[in-house]
């Protein structure tokens, strides 16, 4: 069966290392391979790779998250949440969309810091990956900050979850100061901007836990910044390794090794440094 990650641009992803890996391991004879679909051409690549016999299974990133949706037959709870899909499942001919990012970062965060229950956490960004951790961290923490470059998109975001969640700017970060948990989901730090950080250092402190989702590099600047502030961190390689793990269940039904797939990211993202 053939399994893809549909995006634009795509070539530089370690999610087709990550499941040839855990395919290997247990056997399946299976590809995952990236289809760069450029603008306009979406509808047709669903005709012609997603809607046949041999279609495994698909993720769906950036800037595709959104705009699958109106080729999906069913949404999953996850993904309507999100408002977006990340992974698509093919059951008796008929498309079913899932978001397994929310559930990725929550167990990666979970695992690092444990329960969230009481917690105080800033959110930096109001776009999808902040939609989707946003509306599951949001029940079960204290407060929620969402603060984004854009205020209105923060705003809206806010208000659609309610009850213990507030807004503001990404130029006003007092509210780190008393946090317990910071989550960047800005790309800001991201390859090859290895340089920037969307939190002005000072903001930092050794009670502060912080999670980044961004990936590549491993450790971002705002990563190297908390922990020169005493910070706890997390980067976002395992969060990506956990939503990976949950497309793998759901395509396949078998339980993949997170320990195979994060190594196989790892030797992908070093690969890709030489
Ligand atoms: P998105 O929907 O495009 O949202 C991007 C967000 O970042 C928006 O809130 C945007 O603010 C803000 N932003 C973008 N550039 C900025 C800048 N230069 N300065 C300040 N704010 C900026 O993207 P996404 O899908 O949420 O993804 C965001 C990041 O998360 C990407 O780096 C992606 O690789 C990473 N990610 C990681 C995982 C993982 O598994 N680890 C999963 C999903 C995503 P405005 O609203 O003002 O434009």
């Amino acid at each position: 069966m053939n399994f893809y990650l549909l995006g634009y641009p795509v070539e530089h992803s370690v999610s087709p290392h990550m499941h040839n890996a855990a395919f290997k391991e247990l056997g399946l004879d299976h590809r995952y391979s990236t289809l760069g679909v450029p603008a306009t051409r979406l509808g047709e690549v669903v005709e012609s790779k997603i809607k046949v016999d041999s279609f495994g299974g698909a993720n769906v990133t950036i800037p595709y998250k959104i705009e699958i949706i109106k080729y999906i037959d069913e949404l999953t709870e996850s993904a309507r949440k999100a408002g977006a899909v990340n992974t698509i499942q093919r059951r008796e001919g008929s498309l079913r969309g899932h978001n397994t990012d929310a559930l990725g970062g929550v167990r990666a965060l979970r695992e690092s810091y444990g329960s969230l229950s009481g917690a105080k956490v800033v959110m930096l960004g109001a776009g999808g990956a902040a939609r989707a951790l946003s509306a599951e961290i949001a029940p079960m923490v204290d407060e929620l900050v969402i603060l984004n470059r854009s205020v209105e998109k923060a705003k809206s975001l806010s208000e659609s979850l309610g009850g213990n969640t507030s807004y503001g700017s990404l130029d006003e970060q007092r509210a780190i100061e008393s946090a317990d948990i910071l989550v960047n989901t800005t790309p800001v730090g991201m390859a090859p901007n290895i340089g920037e950080s969307p939190v002005k250092s000072e903001y930092l402190h050794s009670g502060l836990f912080v999670f980044d989702i961004v990936y590549n590099p491993l450790k971002t600047k705002l990563l190297s910044d908390a922990e020169k502030a005493g910070a706890k961190t997390l980067g976002g390689l395992w969060m990506l390794v956990y939503q990976g793990v949950e497309s793998f269940r759901i395509w396949t039904g078998y339980e993949p090794s997170a320990d195979t797939m994060y190594k196989a990211a790892i030797r992908a993202l070093e690969e890709m440094r030489h």
